[in-house]
């Protein structure tokens, strides 16, 4: 099964994958970086994490960093010691000898790219992600396994800082750039993870063919899909569904399910088209009961409408089999609610489809439709009958819409605050 984000991010990824984590075997993340951030809360104790999938939390569930994903050393060896202090076994951790790594001159090239870009910057988390895939693309990437040989990796830092001299010739007098330095403390990392590098495409392999059930956990959103979100604001790798065949080294028919979280509203950090946001109270609103602050950046989030044709592109981009929204708590006491079912061009023509020209979309605006809302608190409702009429209603609205089963509605933070749709955690439970 795969998780992956239906919109721009932050959907809430962490905390579904937390709660399917625990009837998974394994649980695989197979894009990104640590510009993905997760927060999980539990037991009140909260939890946010970059890198390790969210099912480290359960002992019981073997957790892979995938090949696809782009791995700062650094940042994860201080992400194992920070469970590890906090009494989380990380013995069920395994990294992906082929996954690549950030070096400290794909931070600065990133950095440099975005203060460059001035006014038209990207918005990038700025931890060297987009350069580090850059290189990978250029056959110029240092791998995992290339920790577990100071010649080797020496050699391969020294090829891959050549052809950037030119840019990297203001920081060149920096420490961290420094290549012996660099190489020992890359080696240093190696001795820490050794015991962690392992052929994660082969235990994938393992626990399919053992009946096993595996999660595919996916980072940021379709919307910021290098090939199919908003280019050039997206992120630097595919977080569609098709990506963790690639990133995790399984075939497409090996995925039975693919789960899209959404947010009952949108939120988007960074620059780029955005038809439904809000810059108004109810934006503030949206934010602040959302707590839209990032994990990862502590920027605030951009806050708008539930963007339903961007969604629906979403829907087909992943083969979407289920939808599940999360914090509908948060527009408690908003009403009516919108939700945007078209867009206007800047010449007036109507787009009820995901328009693929860049600035057709620049300058869309978005169309709604308006619904009823509820003022009640749903945090402690577990079922959809316990929820108020104007609730339910918008579900079934947005399913409809989308063509595609809501499966869990996120009614709060704790991990508990979800209402299972229909028979759907039945058949979860039997599909693990
Ligand atoms: P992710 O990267 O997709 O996992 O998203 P984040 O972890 O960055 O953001 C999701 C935030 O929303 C976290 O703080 C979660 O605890 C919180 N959250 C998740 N589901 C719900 C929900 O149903 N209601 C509310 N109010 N908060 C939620």
């Amino acid at each position: 099964m795969v998780i992956v984000g239906a919109q721009w991010g932050d959907e809430g990824k962490g905390k579904v994958t937390d709660l399917l984590a625990e009837r998974a075997d394994l649980v695989v993340r197979f894009q990104g970086g640590n510009n993905a951030g997760h927060t999980i809360v539990r037991d009140g104790e909260e939890f946010k994490l970059h890198l390790v999938p969210s099912g480290i939390l359960h002992p019981g569930t073997m957790c892979a960093i995938g090949n696809g994903v782009v791995i700062d050393p650094k940042i994860v060896t201080d992400e194992i010691d920070a469970l590890r202090r906090r009494g989380i076994v990380t013995g069920n951790l395994r990294i992906s000898a082929n996954a690549h790594l950030i070096m400290p001159y794909h931070v600065f090239l990133d950095t440099a790219g975005e203060a460059k870009l001035g006014s038209l910057s990207i918005g990038t988390t700025r931890r060297g992600i987009g350069p580090c895939y850059a290189d990978k693309s250029s056959r110029l990437g240092i791998r995992v396994q290339d920790l577990l040989d100071e010649k080797i990796l020496r050699k391969k830092i020294m090829a891959a800082m050549e052809p950037k001299r030119q840019l990297l010739r203001p920081h060149a007098k920096d420490p961290a750039l420094d290549l012996h330095a660099m190489t020992e403390e890359y080696v240093t990392y190696g001795h820490r993870l050794e015991p962690y590098i392992a052929d994660t495409a082969k235990l994938c392999w393992e626990a399919l063919d053992s009946g096993e059930a595996v999660l595919f956990e996916g980072a940021q959103g379709a919307l910021l899909d290098l090939d199919h979100g908003t280019y050039p604001f997206v992120t630097s790798s595919n977080p569609i569904a098709g990506s963790a065949c690639v990133g995790a080294g399984v075939g497409p028919k090996d995925i039975d399910d693919v789960w899209g979280i959404a947010k009952a509203y949108s939120t988007r950090v960074g620059s780029g088209p955005f038809p439904t946001e809000l810059e108004d109270e109810v934006g503030d609103r949206l934010r602040e009961r959302g707590g839209e602050v990032g994990t990862t950046t502590g920027r605030p989030r951009r806050c708008g409408w539930l963007d339903l044709v961007a969604l629906k592109y979403a829907v087909r981009l992943n083969g979407m089999t289920g939808l599940v929204l999360t914090k509908l708590d948060v527009l408690s006491g908003i009403d009516p609610i919108r939700v945007c079912v078209r867009y206007r061009g800047a010449e007036g023509a109507t787009f009820e489809e995901f328009p693929y020209h860049q600035s057709v979309l620049h300058h869309a605006t978005a169309e709604y439709e308006e619904l009823p809302g509820f003022t009640e608190e749903i945090g402690d409702v577990r079922t959809e009958d316990g929820l108020p009429d104007a609730a339910r209603d918008y579900l079934r609205y947005i399913s409809d819409f989308v063509g595609v089963p809501i499966t869990l509605v996120g009614v709060g933070q704790g991990r508990d605050q979800v209402i299972w749709v229909g028979d759907e955690e039945a058949r979860t439970l039997r599909a693990a």
